[in-house]
């Protein structure tokens, strides 16, 4: 075994405890969180030592990165995740690799992807971004769609053809009422995703939680964190 290799699947392995004893603490079986790994920034043969130590789901976070990235890998059993503000000329590139888009924040947007996935005869898991931090209309911060806004866009993925609404996504917010509470907001994801599934019952993915707050993210019931430098290494810069 390489020493990155090394390096990776023992980083894994703490990862991997951490989401074990936190489903533990919340009475939820191992099985209903899956672990997203974020591969921004790291190279292709990163995200090979991924598949071959058995990680099926991986995220990028910018097309010009992730397109090359997912062209190197397209032999490997990886479901890809794009995970980044979406520009809508990128949409094609974007539908080309991705089996989901996890930040869709806009009617735009979606108008985009559907005709993006039916050109290219692909069905795309949308999950719609949530913008804790914009409870009064507009975007967040970090990306994402207003909490009041979550039910036009979560009809409108529904709708729309070569798309399949699966849930919804958020980053825990720097600032606004839940700076600081990643649990809280979680939490309040997971309500939304309780109303969103009211009206569309198969939309069960609930996607929150990152290297520092993966905790809370399973405490509050995600079904999904994304996961980078707790298994990869701090990246050099934040982007
Ligand atoms: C980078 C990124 C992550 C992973 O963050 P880490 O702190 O490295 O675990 C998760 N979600 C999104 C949207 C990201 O951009």
């Amino acid at each position: 075994m390489t020493d990155r290799k090394a390096e990776i699947a023992a980083n894994l392995g703490k990862v991997e405890e951490r989401i074990a004893a936190a489903c533990a603490a919340a009475g939820r079986a191992r099985e209903e969180v899956t672990l997203i790994v974020v591969t921004k920034t790291y190279p292709a043969s990163d995200v090979r030592i991924l598949a071959e130590l058995g990680v099926r789901h991986v995220a990028e976070n910018r097309d010009q990165d992730a397109a090359p990235k997912a062209a190197e890998c397209s032999d490997l059993p990886l479901t890809w995740h794009f995970v980044g503000q979406l520009q809508t000329n990128k949409v094609r590139s974007v539908v080309s690799y991705a089996g989901l888009v996890q930040s869709v924040d806009r009617p735009k947007l979606v108008t985009a992807l559907s005709a993006a996935a039916v050109k290219a005869e692909r069905e795309l898991g949308c999950l719609i971004q949530v913008a804790l931090d914009a409870e009064e209309g507009g975007r967040g911060e970090r990306g994402g769609v207003a909490p009041d806004g979550i039910e036009e866009l979560a009809g409108l993925v529904a709708n729309a053809p070569g798309l399949r609404l699966d849930g919804l996504m958020t980053v825990a917010p720097l600032a606004g009422p839940y700076a600081g509470r990643q649990q809280a907001a979680f939490q309040r994801l997971v309500e939304f995703s309780t109303l969103l599934r009211a009206a569309h019952p198969a939309a069960n993915m609930v996607s929150a939680g990152m290297s520092a707050d993966l905790e809370e993210a399973v405490a509050a019931g995600a079904t999904h964190v994304r996961v980078g430098s707790a298994v990869l290494g701090v990246r050099p810069r934040l982007r």
